[in-house]
């Protein structure tokens, strides 16, 4: 009994670990018990072991520690889909050897079909190089998406990888390259998640929790008839209702063994974070926006509830910068006695690009919280996001489409 009662505690410690680990960083949940668990594992712990160690031992725990850190969080390294492909199959041997003899042929065709689907969508994720960005594919990615202006400028130089940052594109720095329509760099898949490989990290998801719902549902169908419920003489609101139910369960358990009730309940309890992960992740293609650009957006949303966001017409702020620096070409021309053409020439050409969505939105913030020197007439603050278009949005559908078709 106290082995199953070990069981239980290292399933439910597991599957919070991985919960927190897998969402603690999402934007939506910065300022909830989640987000705070995530800083409270990875800031604050940190730091106050890190007071402690440089107090007693000069810090030397600290630079060991620093530097697995480094390796497990900042380098590339497949330890996290070891972990995961050594659960799964684990988990899966271990149940089938004990299972499959009290099961009837009917639920046992569809489980070659559903245990070989992470496997399949895990190495199509992982084998992935599709999106990683190279002089040779950079100007077809140039003519993927249009800048928004908003999230994404034509200004902006990728250093390392030393070209203009395609629209949509991050560089990973894990793997060490700029990736196009970058969503997030997944450590358990060991690879950045891009335009390409989205749909299939989206099926992975989605075939993982299908792989937990199956094994769930099978280790349920060989333990439910040592579960004698629906005799007792007892009510639903009665105290020992529950008790004789928790009675019935645990003695279920001891049947069942780790092999089948230990992973069925491993498989219930870390079941929601797949799934709850998919849905987060049509919500991500309901709202027209990548992990990235979330992140994006939600920086905009704590500008703007700062009121140091700024909105404009892209068009009559061109025009009116263009104009200003016409006017200082020719007074710096009338000054030095020179008559020249009045030129803009080191304004980079940004290449036309076909969408079925167009904004002429700019968006700037400043420092100080009022509208930029010179050109206050030309902005107006942005208080909301609903002010604001995103042209990536071409509706769910559409942006459903083009993901699994990686576009
Ligand atoms: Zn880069
Ligand atoms: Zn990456």
């Amino acid at each position: 009994m106290i082995a199953f009662r070990n069981t239980i505690i290292l399933v439910v410690v597991i599957s919070l670990f991985t919960f927190i680990a897998l969402f603690g960083r999402l934007p939506a949940l910065r300022k909830t018990p989640i987000g705070f668990s995530h800083r409270l594992l990875c800031i604050y712990i940190p730091n106050a072991f890190r007071r402690v160690d440089t107090r007693y031992t000069g810090g030397r725990m600290n630079a060991g520690l620093a530097r697995l850190t480094n390796y497990l969080f900042h380098q590339k390294n497949p330890l996290v889909l070891l972990l995961f492909l050594t659960l799964l199959t684990g988990s899966a041997l271990l149940f089938l050897r004990a299972a499959l003899p009290h099961l009837d042929s009917t639920k046992i065709i569809p489980i070659p079909f559903v245990l070989l689907a992470p496997y399949t969508f895990t190495y199509l994720c992982v084998t992935s190089k599709t999106d990683y960005l190279n002089p040779v594919n950079h100007a077809s990615a140039m003519r993927q998406y249009p800048y928004d202006h908003i999230l994404f400028r034509p200004d902006n130089l990728c250093r390392t990888c030393n070209f203009v940052k395609p629209a949509r594109s991050k560089h990973c720095s894990l793997c060490g390259v700029c990736v196009a329509r970058c969503d997030h760099h997944c450590a358990w898949i060991n690879n950045c998640v891009g335009r390409h490989n989205y749909r299939y990290f989206l099926l992975l998801l989605f075939s993982i929790g299908i792989v937990e719902l199956y094994g769930a549902y099978l280790s349920w169908s060989v333990l439910s008839p040592h579960l004698h419920l629906g005799h007792s003489s007892y009510g639903w609101f009665e105290k020992q209702y529950w008790a004789e139910l928790g009675n019935a369960f645990v003695f279920a358990m001891s049947i069942g063994g780790i092999s089948v009730a230990g992973v069925g309940l491993l498989a219930i309890t870390t079941m929601p974070l797949p799934f709850a992960l998919f849905a987060y992740h049509l919500y991500l293609i309901w709202a027209g926006m990548t992990t990235n650009e979330s992140a994006k957006w939600s920086d905009w949303r704590d500008d703007m509830a700062d009121g140091v966001a700024w909105i404009g017409k892209r068009s009559v702020v061109e025009a009116h910068n263009k104009e200003r620096k016409a006017r200082q070409l020719r007074n710096r021309n009338r000054m030095s006695g020179l008559a020249g053409p009045v030129s803009d020439s080191e304004e980079p050409e940004e290449e036309y690009v076909p969408w079925p969505k167009h904004s002429d939105q700019i968006l700037v913030s400043t420092t100080d919280g009022k509208a930029p020197t010179g050109q206050e007439q030309l902005w107006e603050r942005c208080t909301s996001l609903d002010m604001v278009d995103n042209i990536y949005d071409l509706g769910f559908w559409d942006n459903f489409v083009a993901v699994m078709s990686g576009k």
